[in-house]
């Protein structure tokens, strides 16, 4: 059985459903291909996002239910337990039900007239002189397909079998952090509206441990490291983490997912002859946190953008698609440089250091400096912004310093 249309997206995560609703809107004949029954599910995702984040992208206002909790402050603790509070003038995150999220995306470009394929898992790509001209699809693990199109818009996820075939060099998987989230109920001594952040290379070198609490008194509680057993970590960072084992020794843990994420900043080439990856497909997550949604999203909606010019033109070659590269660097590039630096940074602390770096930010009172910030997505250019503050810039000194003299 065949089927055509004008573009083809794979996958309907967030980036993917999002890519789609675009995609729609400008008009563009597209086919989103999911493997699984339903958009966001198995959800794997902490779902903790910028409030602005959202809003640049038109998000502001998301259905009853989707936006579990804002946050106003976030702890920062080290091994040791020392704990470094930001508190901010307001509520400046939120933590989103992924699913619900995904869902809301998936039925807003329904509506503006994407077609869903789901049970629909895209096997490979079909290439015909040196172009991507469709994909191979398995329905519902039985049923074959090829669907005819113009531009494939990859929105795999992580996995990037289908940024590989297209020739394109895949994610370094030495950037990579395995992460597990869990849903846990009777959390003790949080404040419902602050974000606690654990920094311990003991439970999650490489990035964090995270406890994200809602006001009924259950949070979604995560950690993703570089080496060990992810369930381990996360067993042993519940019962024996100086300050998380206190606030979770009553809770139960209702649900994990297990889930890797990509630091690595994004792939060198996003683009292809009828081919973009977009998402975590091509990496672009913030290499600091781990957040994908909004610079995915982003991202997505360039896409869009660039595929239904692409589509008017008839000219779906690299050498137009590459404006899609262009314009997302444009967007995005000197904040990814920055945050990889300051991930490489932090990955050379050890556990003392860390230590000694929190002491510094309660003893010069980095918060008062931190209390206005709105823009946690674009952080190197919120850097630019937070170092004319003098305390600031008594930090950055420091943090060089500290810099070097880490361990390599
Ligand atoms: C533990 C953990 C916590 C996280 N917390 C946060 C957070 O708090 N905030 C944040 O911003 N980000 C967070 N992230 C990152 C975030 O989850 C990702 O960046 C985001 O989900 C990327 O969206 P995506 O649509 O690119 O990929 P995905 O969400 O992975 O979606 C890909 C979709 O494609 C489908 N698919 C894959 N292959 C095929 C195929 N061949 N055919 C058809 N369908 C296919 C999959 O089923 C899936 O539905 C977290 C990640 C992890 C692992």
């Amino acid at each position: 059985m065949n089927s055509a249309s004008e573009a083809v997206v794979v996958g309907s995560g967030p980036v993917g459903a999002f890519a789609a609703w675009n995609l729609a809107k400008l008009g563009v004949n597209v086919t989103v291909f999911e493997e699984h029954a339903e958009a966001g599910i198995p959800s794997h995702c902490a779902g903790h996002l910028s409030i602005l984040g959202l809003k640049k992208l038109g998000l502001e206002v998301l259905p009853k239910g989707v936006v579990e909790n804002n946050y106003s402050g976030a702890n920062f603790y080290s091994a040791k337990g020392t704990k470094f509070s930001v508190r901010l003038s307001k509520p400046v995150t939120c933590a989103v039900n992924r699913a619900l999220f995904d869902k809301f995306l998936a039925d807003r470009a329904e509506k503006a007239g994407a077609r869903f394929s789901l049970n629909s898992r895209v096997k490979s790509l079909v290439l015909k002189n040196g172009f991507v001209v469709g994909v191979n699809v398995d329905r519902h693990s039985a049923m074959e397909m090829q669907s005819e199109t113009k531009v494939v818009v990859d929105c795999e996820g992580i996995s990037s079998r289908l940024v590989r075939q297209a020739g394109l060099a895949i994610l370094d998987h030495h950037e990579l952090v395995h992460g597990v989230e869990a849903e846990v109920e009777g959390v003790d001594n949080v404040v419902s509206d602050e974000v606690e952040v654990y920094l311990d290379n003991e439970y999650a070198r490489g990035l964090y441990g995270w406890l994200m609490p809602r006001p009924d008194g259950t949070a979604k509680v995560g950690l993703a490291a570089k080496r060990g057993n992810p369930r381990e970590l996360f067993q042993k960072f519940i019962s024996k983490h100086p300050v998380a084992s206190k606030q979770l020794s009553k809770a139960k843990v209702r649900r994990m997912a297990f889930h890797p994420i990509s630091l690595g900043g994004p792939i060198c080439r996003t683009y292809a002859n009828g081919f973009l990856a977009v998402g975590d497909a091509a990496s672009q997550v913030k290499p600091t946190t781990g957040g994908g949604v909004v610079f995915g999203l982003t991202c997505a909606r360039i896409a869009a953008e660039v595929v239904a010019e692409a589509l008017r033109r008839n000219e779906a070659s690299s050498n137009f698609l590459q404006l899609y590269q262009e314009r997302c660097n444009s967007s995005l590039g000197f904040d990814f440089k920055t945050m990889l630096r300051a991930r490489k940074f932090i990955n050379s602390l050890s556990n003392e250091k860390i230590n000694n770096a929190i002491q510094f930010c309660c003893k010069f009172r980095l918060d008062n400096a931190l209390k206005d910030i709105e823009e946690i997505d674009f952080q190197g250019q919120t850097l630019i912004k937070i170092l004319t503050k003098p305390a600031v810039f008594a930090g950055l000194a420091y943090f060089l310093l500290l810099y070097l003299t880490a361990n390599p």
